[in-house]
C-alpha cells in the first residue's frame, strides 16, 4: 500500500470521489483512458480513507 498523488476517474458512471492509493481496489478498476489526476473537488474514497 503506497500514497500516490491524488486521482479521479472521468467516467460519469463512477462514483465522485478520488483516490490517493496505490492499492485501492476501487482506483485499480479505473482505465488510465479514464483516469486524471487531481482530486477534482471529490471526497476521498472509502477504501482510501480506510486504508
Ligand atoms: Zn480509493
Amino acid at each position: 500500500m503506497s500514497k500516490v498523488s491524488a486521482y479521479y476517474s472521468i467516467n460519469p458512471t463512477d462514483p465522485d470521489v478520488h483516490h490517493d492509493q496505490s492499492d485501492c481496489p476501487s482506483g485499480q478498476q479505473i482505465p488510465a483512458h479514464n483516469r486524471r489526476s487531481g482530486t477534482n473537488g471529490y471526497p476521498k474514497c472509502k477504501h482510501c480513507r480506510d486504508m
